[in-house]
Order: C-alpha cells, then structure tokens, then sequence
C-alpha cells in the first residue's frame, strides 16, 4: 500500500492513524455486532458515538456551554443562505467583508434574504490582502456580520478576530476550523464543511450561540432551520452518521496529538517551511500580502507558467498530487490542512528546490 501527500483543498487527507481505526471497525463497532453505517441513529450505539463526538469537540475548541453544535448536511453553501435566513428577521440588513472567492459566493446567496452591505472588499488588489481593523466601518444596526476568515482559493487569512460589538459575527471557517487554538466566545455562529479539518464530505458543523437561536424568516424550509435542529439534537431527520463518526475519530486523534495548541504549532512550521521556500527562490511566488499569508492553503505560481505541467507531473511522479491550483487562479496551490504529515511538507519543498535548479 502507498499513501500518498495530497494537497487536496477538499475533500483532503484525514490522519491515517483515524482510517486504520475505521478499518478496523468497519464490519463490527465495538463488538455491536453492526457497521457503524448500519446503526439506526436513535439507537444506543449511534447516541453514544455523537454524543462523545460532540463531547470531544466541545474539549478541543473549549466550546461555552451557551453554544449549541449541530451536525448538519448540504454543506458550508447551505449555510450561506441559512445564516440570513434565522439571522435577518427583524433586522434586515447584514454586513459582509468580501476577501476572495467564498465571501463572493456568501454575498451572492444572502443577497436572496436580506441587503447586503459589503463593509471591505480586497477585489480591486485582486483578493491578495484582508482588511486593517481601521479600513471598514461597520453598521451597530446590522442583523449580523459575516466574514471568511480563510479563503481556500486564495490563500488570504484574516490575522485577527473583527471586533463588531454586539452584532453577533458569523464565520465560514471552512478551511481553517480546528487549525489552532479559537475563543469562541467572539462568535455568534462558527460554520464548516467537514471536508478539509474535521472529516469526510456530507457533513456541516455549526457552532451557534443560543440567543441567536430563534424564529426564521417566513416561509423558511424546516430542514433550513436552526432551531429545529437545535431542539431535536441534530436528529430532525437523519443525520450524517458515517461522517459524524469519523469527525469523532479525528476529534479523537487530535485530543491524543495535545489538542489544538499542539495543532498550531505544526501548523505554523509547516506555512514557514513552505513560505521560506517560495521567498527564499527566486523562482517561485506567492502574491498574498504577508500578515494575510494562509496556514492551510499556500497558492504559489512559477516564473514561467508553461512549466506548470511539468511541475505538476515531476510532483505526482514522487508522490506529491492535487497540487494544481484552482481555475481562477492558476498555478500550484498546496493544501496543508492537519492531517498533512510535516514529512508531506518537507517533500515538497525538496521536490521544489530540485525542480527549480534543474528549470531556473
Ligand atoms: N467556504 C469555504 C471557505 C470553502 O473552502 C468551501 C469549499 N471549498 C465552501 C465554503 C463550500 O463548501 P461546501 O462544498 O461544503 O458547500
């Protein structure tokens, strides 16, 4: 068997210490006699799975207990439109800072459900920068303030938490969740899809206050509802089972690993090892502005672009895949989420000397 270092944005590597326990639990969960697939999500099995799931979840991120967390489905896009459509209901406009590519999507889909007011946005200096604190002004009046605080496609990370008073502040932490250490406190509502940091595709988490956890706007589908997820514990209808488990085994992994400040260390070595290479070269670069740099996502372009294909080839001949970046952008793009092994990273890097010393 090879194993080999995906740069996947996402879906992307889960820890394999995570998919060995799975694979060996597959047939029979803890001697149930049943795969985990296969249990009803009321029985006593499955309650306990989630149930420590979410226990372990709450341990990592330090969760308050005025936070409910679901366990959702139809992805970080779904809530895109369910933020606005339980947030803006006696107020009706939001705030949104546009940072790249997910805050562009975000806007689009509020736009259906509430006015939006973009306070920030890094289109014009072609997504490569987040906003300074002194740069946007934001409305005391608003039902609610989103941002992104990494952005997958473009590698641009917002250095600090927004500051927005008492208007509850919403984050589509997407790529970033579970990277280091978070005060959740400062949120009104956390949002993920599990894909890249916590699991397997087909689930959504969300970490919501809950004073914010109230009537929707009319005609709101039940399935879009906080509170009805909220009251019958993610359980209105079937949840995600496999992928909730698994997102418990990762939870697992990463309470074994020291937690989440162990987790930022690894993290912020690995973005060094990969920024110092590419500024170190005079052959490769990043366009996004320093204090902005992504831990998770490094988008980087070689001197001369008709190289790429060699690139990328040469990269997937010594293990080294889905480092194409996206069609937008162009370029590489190397995804460096938790599960990316710091030896993943060193490969890379040695792989990228070579390659520039044989093509410079
Ligand atoms: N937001 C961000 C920051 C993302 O990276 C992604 C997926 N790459 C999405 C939203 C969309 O997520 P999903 O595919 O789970 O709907």
């Amino acid at each position: 068997m090879t194993r080999l270092f995906n740069f996947s944005a996402g879906p992307a590597m889960l820890p394999q210490a995570v998919l060995e326990k799975a694979k060996q639990e597959i047939l029979d969960w803890q001697g149930s006699g049943m795969s985990v697939m296969e249990m009803s999500h009321r029985g006593k099995e499955f309650m306990s799975i989630a149930a420590k799931a979410e226990a372990d979840l709450r341990k990592l991120m330090a969760i308050p207990d005025n936070y409910k967390v679901l366990f959702l489905q139809g992805g970080a896009s779904s809530q895109f439109a369910m933020v606005p459509m339980n947030l803006a209901v006696t107020k009706k406009s939001a705030d949104y800072f546009n940072t790249g590519a997910w805050s562009k999507k975000a806007i689009a889909e509020a736009k259906r459900y509430c006015d939006v007011n973009v306070v920030w946005s890094g289109e014009e200096g072609n997504f490569s920068q987040t906003p300074e604190s002194s740069a946007y002004t934001l409305d005391p009046d608003a039902a609610f303030v989103h941002y992104t605080p990494n952005e997958t496609i473009g590698g641009v990370e917002f250095p600090y938490i927004p500051d927005t008073g008492d208007v509850p502040l919403v984050a589509d932490m997407s790529s970033t969740i579970l990277s280091r250490p978070l005060d959740v406190s400062r949120f009104g509502i956390i949002y993920a899809g599990a894909q890249k940091n916590i699991g397997p595709a087909g689930l959504t988490m969300v970490i919501i206050r809950e004073d914010l956890i109230a009537e929707p706007q009319q005609g709101t589908p039940s399935m879009f509802q906080y509170g009805i997820h909220a009251n019958n514990d993610s359980m209105y209808n079937t949840p995600p089972t496999y992928g909730m488990y698994l997102a418990g085994l990762v939870f697992e992994w990463l309470l074994e690993k020291g937690g989440l400040s162990a987790m930022a260390e690894t993290n912020e070595r690995k973005a060094r090892r990969l920024y110092d290479a590419i500024d170190n070269s005079g052959f490769y670069q990043n366009p996004v502005e320093l204090r902005s740099r992504s831990w998770m996502n490094v988008p980087f372009t070689l001197a001369d672009a008709e190289l790429d294909p060699v690139f990328l080839k040469g990269a997937t001949e010594k293990g080294l895949i889905t480092l194409k970046g996206h069609r937008s952008v162009g370029g590489m793009r190397a995804s460096i989420y938790n599960a990316m092994p710091e030896a993943g990273v060193d490969a890379l890097v040695e792989f990228m000397q070579a390659f520039e010393k044989e093509h410079a």
